[in-house]
Formats: structure tokens, C-alpha cells, sequence
């Protein structure tokens, strides 16, 4: 019988960085999807890597800007290795912060006219929806989310990882006390390390389940030829757009308590591109070529969670919200650590599963 050093559940950004990342390190992993890799949550983002962007947590702030330091480096590796590119854009984001707030990073303070001179289609007035603020531009980068995926299955597969499709994870195997594999609705599969990164679903793998909720995102492209349209991502004050080199435009995003529903909703839809429009008026004008909505996975305190998990063997790493693109790096690094028994390089101590341990404080 074939077995494998680790398995994972679950092949969106999370679990397909970890897999290459265990696998470098010399484990066979065997990646557990059942639909397709990076169909869900992962092909839904819009591809910022919003580090600037305050959460209110300094540990989730320090993991943030220790993923983006080594974002540069992924991407490289990712790209060398499959042969493929991922739109990784680096001509920077220009964000409204309402009064009083500030980016996590280095910025420049925009004036309206600075503003004209980098986005002339940009309203510096829509930018904050008439609240007091400041418009700055800070050096966070974007990334075609969806490229990222399919480059890391092939960098998957170059690395001789397995990939099973079509055949959902049910249930931990247990052997000794300790985690011996997973059992799928198709067969079982043996490993000592199982890592449960199966996204918006991850607290229904059994034995174990955690609250992790999915957080429903609406999102839409436009396209336009005239690719000077925008060059910059721009988060606005109610709306987000993140320009593709290839002339997409991705406009983003709801966050709404849907239950596991992925329906379109066209009202919200409508919502956004009028947003987008009042923000860069030839928007309006633009084809819409598709709309979407997607399922963040998330827990009530908006913290990832990631470590031992459950029985000795037995990890989970999911819960990114409205970060996993970014956080994904370092998620495979840190978690990578911890299976080989290193020392994290970042304190993940406020990720803990623990602190849903029914005793816990
Ligand atoms: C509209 C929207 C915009 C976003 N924008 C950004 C952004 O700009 N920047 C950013 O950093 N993040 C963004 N995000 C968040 C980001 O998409 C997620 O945090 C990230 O994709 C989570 O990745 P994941 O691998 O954990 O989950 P997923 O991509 O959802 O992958 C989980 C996988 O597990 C599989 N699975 C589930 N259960 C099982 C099972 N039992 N057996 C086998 N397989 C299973 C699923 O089929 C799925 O493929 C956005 C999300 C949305 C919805």
C-alpha cells in the first residue's frame, strides 16, 4: 500500500503552497481535492496583497509583512519552476484611510493633484465617499490570484506531489492514539502528518471541528484596451479595483454572512460597478465579462488558524479571511516549520486552534 510523509486537504493557495513547501523540504505529500485545485476562495480573490492595511492585531500585522518580505522570492520560485507567470504587479496601491488612520508600511501622502498625476481617470473625491481622510500611495503589490493557483499545481506536479481530484477528505484516520491518514469517499490514504487546509470547510473534516464560517464576496471584471486606464490598485473608501496587465479590471468586494450560498447576487453586482464607476467614471462605461461570489473562510475574531491541531500528526492552517492570497508564503513556511519540528520564524501563538478549546480562557 502507498503512503505518504503528509497529507493535505484541500488544494487552494494554502494548501498547494504548503504541499510544495513540505515537498522541498524532502516529505512526499499528497494533496486531497475534491472539486478542482483553486476553484474556491482562491479563484475568487482579487489578488491584493494588502500588508498597509491595519487589522488591529500586531501579530496578524507582523505575519502580514513577513509574508509580503518574502512575496518577491515565492513568486520567483513559483514562476522558474512552472514556467508560467502570475501578473505579480508592483507599481503600488493608492488607499483612502479615513481620518486618523494610517498604513502599516511605508506610504507617500497623496494631494488631489499627485493623485491626478498618477490616476488622472481617479475622483480624489469619490476616494473617500465625502469622509475626512487621507488618500496615500504605499508600495503593496497584486497578483493574478487564479495564475498563482494553476502555477503552483504545476509546480505541484513538477515536484511529483500528488493530486487527487473529485474525492472529498470525510474523515481523520486514527491509529495509536495518533493520526495515521485521511479517509476519502473514495478510499483511505495513509500519512503520520495531516494538514487541514480545506478553506470555508475546514470545521466539518471529522473528528475535530472548529468554527470556521465562510465569509461571502461578491466580485466583478471589466475590460478595457486602454490599459493606462489605471496602473495602481486603489482601494477606496466602499470599493477596490486591481487592474490586470492583460486589461482586466477586477472590482471588489461584499462581505456578507451568506452560509455556504455562492449564488450571484446582479443587485450587488450593480452596487459595485456603480461604486467603481463613481470612483473612475469611464468604468461605467466598461463590459462587465464576469461576476462572481466566493466564500472567505473565517472565524468570529477574523484570525487565521494554524497549528497542531486535534491528535498528535494532526494540523490545520485556514481561516486567512480576507488575506489567505497574501498570507499564503508565509502560512507554508511557518506551518512547514512546525511539522518538522523548527521553530516558527514568526510567533503564530494567536492563531492557535486552542483558543477554541472548549476550556479555553
Ligand atoms: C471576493 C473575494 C476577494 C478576495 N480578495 C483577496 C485579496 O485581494 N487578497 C487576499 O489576500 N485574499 C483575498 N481573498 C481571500 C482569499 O481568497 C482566501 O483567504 C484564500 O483564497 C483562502 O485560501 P484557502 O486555500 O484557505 O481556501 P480555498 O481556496 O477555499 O481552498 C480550500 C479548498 O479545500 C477544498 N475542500 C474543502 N473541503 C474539502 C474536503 N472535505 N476534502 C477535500 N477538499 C476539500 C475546497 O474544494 C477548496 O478547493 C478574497 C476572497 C474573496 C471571496
Amino acid at each position: 500500500m502507498k503512503t505518504w510523509d503528509a497529507i493535505i486537504v484541500g488544494a487552494g493557495v494554502v494548501g498547494l503552497s504548503l504541499g510544495n513547501e513540505l515537498s522541498k523540504r524532502g516529505m512526499r505529500v499528497h494533496l486531497v481535492e475534491r472539486g478542482e485545485p483553486g476553484r474556491e476562495s482562491t479563484h475568487a480573490a482579487a489578488g491584493m496583497l494588502a500588508y498597509g492595511d491595519h487589522e488591529g492585531h500586531h501579530q496578524l500585522d507582523s505575519l502580514k509583512l513577513a509574508s509580503a518580505k518574502i512575496y518577491p522570492e515565492f513568486v520567483r520560485e513559483v514562476e522558474d519552476a512552472s514556467g508560467m507567470r502570475v501578473d505579480f504587479r508592483r507599481e503600488g496601491t493608492i488607499s483612502f484611510f479615513a481620518a486618523g488612520g494610517a498604513p502599516a508600511c511605508s506610504f507617500r501622502e497623496l494631494t488631489s493633484d499627485a493623485l491626478a498625476a498618477l490616476e488622472p481617470a481617479v475622483s480624489y473625491i469619490a476616494m473617500s465617499g465625502g469622509k475626512p481622510g487621507r488618500v496615500v500611495l504605499t508600495p503593496e503589490e497584486t497578483i493574478d490570484n487564479r495564475a498563482l493557483a494553476q502555477a503552483l499545481l504545476k509546480t505541484a506536479r513538477h515536484r511529483q506531489i500528488d493530486v487527487s481530484t473529485g474525492a472529498e477528505a470525510t474523515s481523520l484516520i486514527e491509529q495509536g492514539g495518533r493520526a495515521a491518514g485521511v479517509r476519502t469517499s473514495r478510499t483511505g490514504l495513509r500519512a503520520p502528518i495531516v494538514v487541514n487546509c480545506a478553506g470555508a470547510w475546514a470545521g466539518q473534516f471529522a473528528p475535530f471541528s472548529l468554527p470556521v464560517v465562510p465569509r461571502k464576496g461578491h466580485a466583478l471584471t471589466v475590460v478595457t484596451s486602454n490599459r493606462s486606464l489605471l496602473t495602481h490598485a486603489v482601494r477606496g473608501h466602499d470599493v477596490y479595483l486591481v487592474p490586470r496587465s492583460d486589461g482586466r479590471i477586477i472590482i471588489g468586494a461584499t462581505v456578507e454572512d451568506a452560509g455556504y450560498d455562492k449564488r450571484v447576487d446582479p443587485a450587488a453586482i450593480q452596487r459595485l460597478h456603480q461604486c467603481a464607476a463613481n470612483l473612475v467614471p469611464e468604468i461605467g462605461e466598461l463590459r462587465m465579462n464576469e461576476a462572481w461570489a466566493g466564500l472567505r473562510p473565517a472565524t468570529a475574531d477574523t484570525l487565521p488558524v494554524l497549528g497542531p491541531w486535534g491528535l498528535p500528526g494532526s494540523f490545520i492552517a485556514t481561516a486567512h479571511f480576507r488575506n489567505g492570497i497574501l498570507l499564503a508564503p508565509i502560512t507554508a513556511r511557518v506551518m512547514a516549520q512546525l511539522i518538522t519540528g523548527e521553530k516558527p520564524e514568526c510567533s503564530i501563538s494567536a492563531f492557535s486552534p486552542e483558543r477554541f478549546a472548549p476550556n479555553a480562557a
